[in-house]
């Protein structure tokens, strides 16, 4: 508990209007996009720049006070319930995009910028910022590098760790850290940008980074594939890449999913598919045509069928109902387990098989949608968090799924990260070599573990 003392402390660095200590406003900050339980933090204060944040940080070392950086809090995994109390930090006022340079085609943007907002002031520079996770009306570019996002985009443009050369972060005792640069190449000291990529929280808070641009393509098809068997859709990616294309993007929905979002949205969808691949190649016109190509062939491969969008309208509709998936899905039942098992891309009818096999042994309800383009799916379980009986068949369904996903050569998370969700299950991917490896620089740079405790192994 913090002395009175100490919470004074906190409201000078920050100000009056960037304080909360009541529980009507701490319960704002109790929970997160996950279905894990609330827990109330001590104090909420909203820094607004790189030494209020270095501050906060010094003060919670002084006194042992837990520390919970927060983004925007959709995250997926628990990664942002201050499961021990403490300070929650949230970076939402940090939001400016400091510097587009067009020239040497980077930006610099504070931690709390929202993703789209940068995507959008990048392409109104005339440049590209690919990573587009499903959040990214919502997400912060520093919640994204925490947790290393990824998005529609994927599979040939990467994810956010891509997109990172540098970064500015304080650690607990209040110092600022810089990692990377603006430079293409830099090879000073360790790779702090990279280890910054998917820490969740736990090494340090990050206030700034410089983020890589590139040129925009300069054409693209972007076509809706329906498919009487899922496994045929399966195939079909399987078969794109191993025609050794890869497409801006390839993501799937299965005939639950299509029929939700449809009713729910009101987009047009062929709702008797069993599947369908919503597929968009991108680059040079005359690749794109060459691409194009070998996506037909292979569809028709697998008895797919094409249905090409001619306007940008019908372009967006189609990206707008796969973008809907996860809130139409949410509509049906009072809880949703939303999971991001991944496998490698040509694994993918195995794993949809191994899903199927799933649904029926644990009697559920789950509806499957996702990057099928990079192996990832998210296949999301309808229940109800108040029906204890029908949870245990969750649990064990999520159980089955990493199982699966780790015979198969997959990860237990794609893009949502481990929080508080995941820890069981991390040790059977990484072995106790690694998490013991990740709990010794866990230990060097926060020796009393005070930034975001209980997240992922420690
Ligand atoms: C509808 C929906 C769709 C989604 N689609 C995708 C998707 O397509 N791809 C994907 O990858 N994810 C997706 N997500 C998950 C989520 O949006 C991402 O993980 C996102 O990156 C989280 O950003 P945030 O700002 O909300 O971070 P938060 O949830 O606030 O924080 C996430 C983690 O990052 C840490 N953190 C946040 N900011 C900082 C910082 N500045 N310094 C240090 N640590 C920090 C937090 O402590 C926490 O551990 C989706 C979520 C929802 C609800």
């Amino acid at each position: 508990m913090a002395s009175k003392d100490v919470l004074a402390k906190f409201k000078a660095i920050v100000g009056e209007e960037d304080y909360w200590d009541q529980p009507a406003d701490l319960a704002l900050y109790s929970f997160d996009s996950s279905v894990e339980n609330p827990v109330l933090p001590e104090v909420v204060v909203r820094p607004e720049s790189t030494e209020e944040v270095a501050a906060i940080c010094k003060l919670c070392y002084d006194n042992d006070i837990p520390l919970v950086t927060r983004g925007s809090g959709t995250n997926l995994a628990g990664s942002t319930i201050p499961v021990s109390g403490g300070c929650v930090l949230l970076l939402t006022k940090m939001n400016k995009i400091l510097e587009i340079n067009t020239d040497d085609m980077y930006a610099v943007v504070q931690a709390g910028a929202i993703t789209l907002d940068i995507a959008n002031a990048v392409k109104e520079a005339g440049l590209f910022y690919p990573p587009d996770p499903g959040s990214q009306k919502m997400s912060t570019i520093g919640g994204n590098v925490a947790e290393n996002a990824g998005g529609l985009r994927g599979l040939k443009y990467g994810v956010t760790k891509d997109y990172l050369m540098g970064t500015k972060f304080c650690d607990m005792e209040g110092n600022i850290v810089i990692g990377g640069g603006k430079t293409v190449k830099l090879c000073t000291g360790f790779n702090l940008t990279g280890l910054m990529v998917q820490s969740e929280g736990q090494l340090g808070v990050m206030t700034e980074f410089i983020l890589k641009l590139v040129p925009p393509p300069k054409a693209a098809k972007s076509m809706l594939v329906s498919f009487k068997d899922i496994i045929d859709a399966g195939n079909t990616v399987s078969g794109i890449i191993r025609g050794h294309v890869l497409p801006a993007t390839m993501e799937l929905m299965d005939n639950f999913t299509i029929k939700t979002v449809h009713e729910a949205t009101g987009v047009e969808l062929p709702t008797e598919a069993a599947a369908l691949l919503l597929i968009e190649v991108d680059g040079h016109p005359a690749v794109v045509e060459e691409e194009y190509a070998i996506v037909q062939k292979v569809c028709a491969e697998n008895n797919g069928e094409i249905k090409l969008a001619n306007t940008a309208e019908e372009r967006e509709a189609l990206w707008e109902g796969r973008r809907k998936s996860l809130s139409s899905l949410a509509r049906l039942r009072p809880t949703l387990v939303l999971e991001d098992a991944t496998v490698p891309r040509t694994k993918i009818p195995d794993f949809l098989q191994a899903l199927d096999d799933m649904r029926k042994k644990h009697n559920l309800e789950i509806g499957t949608f996702g990057h099928a383009g990079d192996g990832n799916l998210h296949p999301t379980i309808l229940c109800d968090k108040r029906d204890e009986e029908e949870m245990k068949r969750v649990h064990a369904c999520v159980a089955d799924m990493f199982a699966a996903a780790l015979k198969l050569d997959g990860t237990c998370s794609g893009e949502h990260g481990i929080g508080i969700a995941k820890q069981a299950f991390m040790v059977d991917e990484v072995g106790e070599g690694t998490i013991n490896y990740m709990k010794a620089i866990k230990r060097g740079v926060d020796p009393k573990n005070l930034l975001n405790p209980h997240k992922q192994a420690i």
